[in-house]
């Protein structure tokens, strides 16, 4: 082994050099780790998109840790909130759009669609320039419903939405038919919004068919484009008046007997009139229409 006193300066300069590269490499290292296992950013969602998170995480600032570097879309849906139901997100005080990357200390608030009077209360809000997230509403509301919602497929159809609805519909279609048509996706499985192509989507919260109504029409506002019983309820298809006599043959005699006014569906023909079906139907429209309830 050579001495300390054996060695020229030359080496020494060398064996110095060598050990800065290693310190540095060692430095680097165990920073960029260090780093990696420490970044913590705080995060907040607000309104009805605490609906995804666990109960104690909801309307709260949580801080979460940073494992590597990542957009602000891929860590919000790795918290498990879809991108769809996604509005506006605002990091340090600024509106950014899905592909900004996340840095250490960021503060960042999630925001779903808000009406007006929402954003009034957000006065941050209301003094930004916003980038939104979330593409502009499609002008008419359309849509395309998964396989478990077939009895809100009817209610939506009933008050004349454009609904497609098949129970053999699988989760690529699905996703396809959404932004081919420019239909809204209803789902209550989750995991399908999270499909990277999907742009308008809604998760369904309820399990009952008629407050699953009543939550897509207050949700996406459409108290006043009902139009009931203009469509078929069993195909989609649009009604049209009927002269009585067209159909007779088709009509049993306690409906000839006390009906005179009836709707032929263009597509599959199902007539309809309006019977003790159409009552419950209709006292169920009212209850809607009462917005506040
Ligand atoms: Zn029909």
């Amino acid at each position: 082994m050579l001495s300390f006193s054996m060695l020229s300066n030359r080496h020494i300069n060398i064996h110095l050099a060598l050990a800065y590269v290693y310190y540095k490499h060692y430095k680097d290292t165990f920073h960029d780790h260090h780093q990696q296992m420490t970044q913590q950013i705080n995060l907040r969602f607000y309104h009805q998109l605490n609906d995804f998170l666990p109960v104690d995480q909801r309307e709260t600032r949580i801080n979460y840790a940073l494992n590597a570097p990542r957009s602000v879309k891929d860590l919000i849906e790795s918290i498990g909130v879809p991108h769809v139901e996604i509005y506006l997100i605002i990091v340090n005080g600024e509106s950014v759009d899905f592909n900004y990357l996340v840095k250490e200390g960021d503060d960042i608030s999630v925001y779903p669609v808000l009406d007006s009077a929402q954003i009034s209360q957000h006065k941050t809000l209301s003094t930004l320039p916003l980038k939104h997230c979330h593409p502009k509403p499609w002008l008419e509301s359309k849509f395309v419903l998964d396989v478990h919602l077939g009895k809100l497929a009817c209610y939506l159809r009933m008050l004349g939405f454009d609904t497609l609805y098949r129970n053999d519909y699988d989760d690529p279609t699905l996703a396809r038919i959404s932004v081919a048509e420019h239909r809204i996706l209803l789902t209550c499985d989750l995991q399908l919004l999270f499909r990277k192509h999907l742009t308008h989507g809604y998760f369904v919260r309820s399990r009952q068919p008629q407050q699953q109504l009543r939550e897509i029409i207050i949700h996406y506002d459409l108290f006043k484009k009902l139009k009931p019983f203009s469509r078929c309820m069993r195909c989609n298809g649009k009604l049209h008046p009927v002269e009585k006599q067209a159909i007779a043959a088709r009509l049993s005699d306690a409906t000839k007997k006390y009906y005179d006014e009836f709707n032929i569906c263009e597509d599959c023909g199902n007539i309809y009139w309006k019977g003790s079906h159409y009552q419950k139907m209709q006292k169920m429209v009212e209850l809607l229409g009462r917005k506040n309830e």
